[in-house]
């Protein structure tokens, strides 16, 4: 499987052009609107891909529709056996798949991988469908009556991913949708598209039907019509908070199941007891990893004053360590998604100065193991940053760590519990009681203690609270099952002749 299977060249432009996937091969659709698609660590278009129109998305959803019949009908064992064949067949070359991000998205290859890793855990949850999609039995409720419940697919269901996490995401819920016997359509982000289809060409391998998983690239329109489709019945979102209460309001609206998971803004708290070496290591970790580009990236340290000089003096002696590049080239950071969002992130770096904050390390003008025309900037660290200034206030996504000094416990938990966001956040501390008041009492859908990145495994549910999800179902999981499913309960009772005889009152057990 190679990208020529998937993509066109044009005769006037030679321009790659990156098709839709639908019914199980290429598609070019009716739109001739197409988007640039970077390679962010040389800084140049390498292909552009299609954005859909709303007739796209209608001709895609039909197709869904079709399929989704035969795969509704399809047995456990079989659709299992679909999943099992594509956990192989990801296993045996994730090596392409990560190549694949790592040229769209930037991120280093060993991250890439990583990624890949915890989108198949949820292929390698989603194989144990049998249990998953059980229901319950009740027998003789009432004399001769059983009770049971069902778990039915909803039909065809539509994924709209984010650019950070453009394997995982759409794993999280394509696995889960597809085992519980819908049919998808996914709407990948149009700024690191590929992996999307490269995904359903290797369902396809895998044995599943065409027609069952479908891409279609594209922008707000292509996404403003999913929201409307009288045929989808439920949408899966991850993106930017504002979009994802957009996402909510309009597809609740129009009858939909949905799940929209938004941005984020956690926090580490690090106490006098804690391990400063573990926690310096895991705010760099999880501060600067992916260029800070991840939902559950820390981007702020609630530093005790007590200890905070020397916290900081950790860290900032660790990103002096740390290599940027391109992500092929072994390097520990890669650039930015766009120079649009690079100039924007460090644009903080003067906010921070002008709001009194002290810049302790200045990613601006860092050397680059890479093309100069990347899309680069260094780590940086910026310490006694007020909860007033936008730096603490906005999710930057980027890779600048901000340090708030905090009088104790109390003080950073107060911090924690008034912002806006609550998807994940960590203490570090040797106090088992103080951790456990701390999952306790943050307000928080995901808690590390002495974890900086707390993403549940595949057999939790992911998902945040506040303005980091909207609407009650957390992503895989359980929930992931649960959300792609509709319950119904039969009440049955085999003929007896005792139970014959009129009787208009509503039904009582007997
Ligand atoms: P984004 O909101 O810009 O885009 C997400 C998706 O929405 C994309 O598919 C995009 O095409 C679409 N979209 C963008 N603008 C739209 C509009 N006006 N109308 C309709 N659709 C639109 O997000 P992004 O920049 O791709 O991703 C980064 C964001 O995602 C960050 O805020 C990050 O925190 C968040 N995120 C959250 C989680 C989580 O689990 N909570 C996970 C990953 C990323």
């Amino acid at each position: 499987m190679t990208d020529t299977t998937t993509l066109e060249r044009t005769a006037e432009s030679a321009t790659t052009i990156l098709d839709h996937w639908v019914d199980g091969s290429a598609w070019t659709g009716e739109s001739e609107r197409t988007g640039p698609v970077f390679n962010p660590a040389q800084g140049r278009v390498q292909k552009e891909v299609r954005l859909a129109s709303a007739a796209d998305v209608d001709s895609a959803v039909a197709v869904a529709t079709g399929a989704w019949t035969q795969w509704r009908d399809t047995s456990i064992a079989k659709r299992q056996a679909v999943l099992f064949n594509f956990r192989e067949l990801l296993n045996q070359r994730k090596d392409e798949l990560a190549a694949i991000l790592t040229a769209e998205h930037g991120k280093v290859l060993s991250d890439a991988l990583g990624e890949i890793a915890r989108g198949m855990e949820v292929v390698e949850f989603a194989c144990g469908l049998g249990h998953l999609t059980k229901g319950a039995y009740s027998e003789n409720v009432s004399t001769g009556i059983d009770v049971y419940t069902l778990r039915q697919p909803l039909g065809v269901v539509g994924i709209i991913s984010p650019f950070n996490f453009p394997a995982m995401v759409p794993l999280w819920f394509f696995s889960v949708a597809l085992a519980a016997g819908n049919a998808v359509l996914l709407k990948p982000s149009e700024k690191d598209p590929t992996a999307a289809n490269w995904m359903a060409e290797l369902l396809k391998e895998a044995g599943l039907p065409d027609g069952v998983l479908n891409v279609v690239h594209g922008d707000k329109e292509a996404v403003d019509r999913l929201l409307e489709h009288p045929d989808v019945r439920a949408i899966s979102f991850v993106g930017s908070t504002p979009i994802a209460k957009y996402v909510y309001e309009n597809a609740t609206r129009n009858g939909k199941r949905v799940q929209a998971l938004g941005g984020a803004k956690n926090h580490m708290l690090v106490l006098p007891d804690a391990d400063l070496d573990l926690a310096a290591d895991a705010a760099v970790n999880a501060g600067f990893g992916s260029a800070g580009e991840r939902c559950m990236a820390i981007s702020v340290v609630l530093a005790v004053d007590t200890i905070a000089d020397e916290l900081v003096e950790k860290i900032s002696q660790r990103m002096g360590t740390l290599r940027i590049g391109d992500g092929t080239r072994g390097c520990d950071m890669g650039p930015l998604i766009t120079g649009q969002h690079r100039d924007k992130v460090a644009s903080y770096i003067d906010v921070a100065a002008q709001d009194g904050a002290s810049v302790v390390v200045d990613g601006r003008g860092v050397e680059a193991d890479g093309d100069p025309d990347g899309f680069w900037l260094g780590p940086t660290l910026i310490d006694k940053v007020p909860t007033s200034s936008s730096v603490y206030q906005d999710e930057i996504f980027g890779p600048v760590l901000s340090i708030v000094r905090v009088e104790g416990y109390e003080g950073g938990l107060d911090i924690i519990n008034s912002s806006p966001y609550g998807n994940g956040t960590a203490i570090f501390t040797n106090d088992g009681g103080a951790a456990r008041r701390f999952q306790r009492e943050a307000t928080v859908g995901m808690i590390g203690i002495n974890v900086p990145i707390p993403v549940p495994v595949a057999y939790h549910s992911f998902g945040g609270w506040k303005a980091s999800l909207f609407g009650d179902a957390k992503a895989y999981g359980p929930h992931g099952f649960e959300f792609f499913t509709a319950e119904k309960a039969v009440t049955s009772r085999w003929l007896d002749p005792s139970h014959g005889g009129l009787n208009l009152g509503f039904p009582q057990h007997d």
